[in-house]
């Protein structure tokens, strides 16, 4: 049961649909209180950009299920506390946001399998080092009894524009970028195992009318105000 496991260190866990702006915040709050950070969602891309190379689809369960543990997944994390994905000994962080993995992630995640063997070790590294960790679940699965737990949202015509901003190169319109984020989190928050959605007692911060820095700003204050 995950509530008798016992979490020594400080866990700040922060969930919330895709572009949400958690990553870019999460990691400038890791910055401000020298934290790990974990972006759990690269862990989904990283297994799903693996099954996508061995031409095996989200519909072949039973390959999925007899391949997975069979996985070598390592994550190391430098100085500064950055997460760097290993699979089968190779750094996979270069191959994590292809066209496909974009497409497919979703359908991957909500495949009971994958989300039990990362799942395991996002506790295990929970247990070793303060850490800020992002995701889906994090708050109401993965880490159900963390202090701190925040859920970022934004509306998705905000956060298409967003991504559209960040991703200068990409050749996708704003109404692309809309679709593919819709049904992303369409997918996520309607699967049965681990779905999208605030723990009861997350803090739940609407970013349409805020930056980024007073997103930061507010989960830093509450997280201080509390450690006194
Ligand atoms: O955060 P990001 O958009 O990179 O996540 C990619 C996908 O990984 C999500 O759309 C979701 O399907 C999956 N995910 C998940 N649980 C998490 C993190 C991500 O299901 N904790």
């Amino acid at each position: 049961m995950i509530n008798q496991i016992n979490f020594s260190t400080q866990i700040i866990t922060i969930d919330g649909p895709a572009a949400s702006g958690k990553s870019t915040a999460g990691e400038l709050l890791s910055e401000k209180l020298n934290f790990r950070y974990l972006d759990t969602g690269l862990m989904y891309r990283a297994i799903t950009t693996y099954f996508i190379q061995k031409n095996i689809l989200p519909e072949q369960i039973q390959q999925i299920k007899n391949q997975i543990e069979k996985i070598s997944f390592k994550i190391n994390f430098n100085k500064v506390g950055t997460a760097n994905i290993f699979v089968n000994d190779k750094s996979v962080m270069s191959e994590l946001f292809l066209p496909d993995t974009d497409s497919l992630v979703s359908k991957f995640s909500s495949i009971s399998c994958i989300r039990k063997f990362l799942v395991e070790k996002q506790r295990t590294v929970a247990k070793k080092e303060n850490i800020i960790m992002i995701g889906r679940d994090i708050g109401t699965v993965v880490i159900p009894n963390a202090k701190f737990k925040f859920y970022l949202n934004a509306s998705s015509s905000i956060r298409a524009k967003r991504r559209f901003n960040q991703s200068k190169n990409s050749n996708k319109s704003i109404m692309e970028i809309k679709n593919s984020i819709d049904l992303r989190d369409k997918i996520d928050s309607t699967r049965k195992d681990s779905p999208l959605r605030p723990a009861k007692d997350a803090l739940i911060i609407d970013t349409d009318n805020l930056i980024l820095d007073e997103v930061v700003d507010k989960m830093y204050s509450i997280f201080m105000g509390e450690n006194l």
